[in-house]
C-alpha cells in the first residue's frame, strides 16, 4: 500500500498527470459502542505494520470533520490515506501510454483466451485472434470467465457496488470519511461529492437497483449533516473482483509462461494498482520481484486446476 501512494505521488510530481490525487488522510467514525471497540483492535493491528492511526474522541473527530451529526460517538483519523478520482486516473494513463506510442484497442471484447504453442497464449477478440508473446490477464470481476478455455480455475467472484455522484460548485476538497455501520464512504473533490457503498452478491448484473441506491444518502445522514439532494446525483454500479481471502491473484502463470495474472482486487483495486503495475512490469521483464510474490501466487487456492 505505502509503494502504491509512492508511486501515485510519482505519477502526479514526477510525471505530471493530474487526477485529482489528494493525501488528506481519512477518518473513520462509528455511532455504535460495538464498533468502539473494532476501531482500537484494528487501529492496534494497523500500528504493528507501521500505519499511522489515531483514535479519536466525538471531539477528535468533530475536528477533522466539522459536519458530523449528533449520534456520531468516535471514529479514527488515518493521516496518511489518499483520493483520488479513478476515472480521470484512467484517462489519464491512457493518454500517456497512447501519447508514448502504445495501441488500445477500445470496445472489443476478448471473447477468451486459448493455449498456444511454447508456452504462449492466444486471445480470442470481437476483431479476430491475437498471437501475444505476453498477455497480462486485468479484466477484473470478468477474468476468470475469460480464462475458463485455459482450464484456468480463478477464483473470483463479482461484488456489486455503488456509488453517486453530485457535482458541487469548486472548493477545497475535504477529508474523506468511512461511516462503519452503514459501510458507507463520503469523498469530497473540488468539484463533486461522492457516496459509495453496498456488496450486493448478484453475479454480473449492472443495472442499478434503485432501492439499493436511495437508502444511501439517508444511512449517510445519520453520520454527516448533508443538506446536498442526491436525488440529482449520478448513480453508478461496479464489480469488484472478489477472491476467497481478500488477496489479489498477481503472477506468473505457473505452465503458460506467456501469461501474467493481475486480477482479484476485491475493495482494494484502485489503491493496489500502481502496486500492482510496478510488479506486472518487474515479472514481464524477468526481473527479480523487490516483493515477496508467494502471498499473492494463485496457486494458494486448493483444488486449483491448470495445465
Ligand atoms: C462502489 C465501489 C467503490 C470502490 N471503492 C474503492 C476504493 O475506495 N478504493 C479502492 O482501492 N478500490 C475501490 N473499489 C474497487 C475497485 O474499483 C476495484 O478493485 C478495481 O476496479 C479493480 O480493477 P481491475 O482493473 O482489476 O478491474 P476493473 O476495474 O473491473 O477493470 C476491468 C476492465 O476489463 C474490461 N473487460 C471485462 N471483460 C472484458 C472482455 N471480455 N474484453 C475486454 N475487456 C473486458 C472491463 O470493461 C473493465 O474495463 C470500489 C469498487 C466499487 C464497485
Amino acid at each position: 500500500m505505502r509503494r502504491s501512494l509512492s508511486l501515485y505521488e510519482d505519477l502526479t510530481a514526477v510525471e505530471g498527470l493530474d487526477f485529482g490525487f489528494q493525501r488528506n488522510g481519512l477518518v473513520s467514525m462509528f455511532r455504535t459502542e460495538a464498533f468502539a471497540d473494532s476501531v482500537v483492535t484494528t487501529s492496534r493491528l494497523l500500528d504493528e505494520f507501521g500505519i499511522r492511526v489515531e483514535v479519536l474522541d466525538r471531539s477528535g473527530v468533530a475536528r477533522l470533520a466539522p459536519s458530523m451529526s449528533d449520534e456520531v460517538l468516535g471514529g479514527a483519523y488515518f493521516p496518511e490515506d489518499a483520493h483520488l478520482d479513478p476515472a480521470a486516473f484512467v484517462e489519464q494513463l491512457a493518454a500517456r501510454f497512447s501519447a508514448s506510442g502504445g495501441s488500445i484497442l477500445t470496445l472489443t471484447d476478448v471473447l477468451k483466451l486459448r493455449a498456444g504453442t511454447r508456452g504462449r497464449v492466444l486471445v480470442e477478440t470481437a476483431a479476430g485472434e491475437r498471437n501475444a508473446q505476453l498477455v497480462v490477464l486485468a479484466a477484473g470481476a470478468w477474468s476468470a470467465g475469460i480464462a475458463r478455455d485455459l482450464k484456468l480455475r480463478l477464483p473470483i467472484e463479482p461484488g456489486k457496488g455503488y456509488s453517486l455522484t453530485l457535482p458541487i460548485d469548486g472548493g477545497p476538497a475535504g477529508v474523506p470519511i468511512r461511516m462503519l455501520e452503514a459501510n458507507t464512504t463520503y469523498t469530497p473533490t473540488a468539484h463533486s461529492i461522492r457516496l459509495t457503498s453496498k456488496m450486493d452478491l448478484v453475479g454480473f448484473d449492472l443495472t442499478i437497483d434503485r432501492n439499493r441506491v436511495s437508502g444511501m444518502a439517508p444511512a449517510a445522514r445519520r453520520y454527516l449533516k448533508l443538506d446536498h439532494d442526491f436525488g440529482t446525483a449520478t448513480a453508478w454500479a461496479g464489480l469488484r473482483p472478489l477472491t476467497p481471502d481478500g488477496v489479489p491473484i498477481v503472477g506468473r502463470h505457473p505452465h503458460l509462461t506467456g501469461l501474467i495474472l493481475a486480477t482479484g482486487h476485491g475493495q482494494l483495486g484502485v489503491a493496489l494498482a500502481p502496486v500492482t503495475g510496478w510488479l506486472v512490469a518487474q515479472l514481464a521483464t524477468n526481473q527479480p520481484s523487490e516483493l515477496d510474490l508467494k502471498p499473492l501466487e494463485l496457486q494458494r487456492f486448493e483444488g486449483v486446476r491448470s495445465r
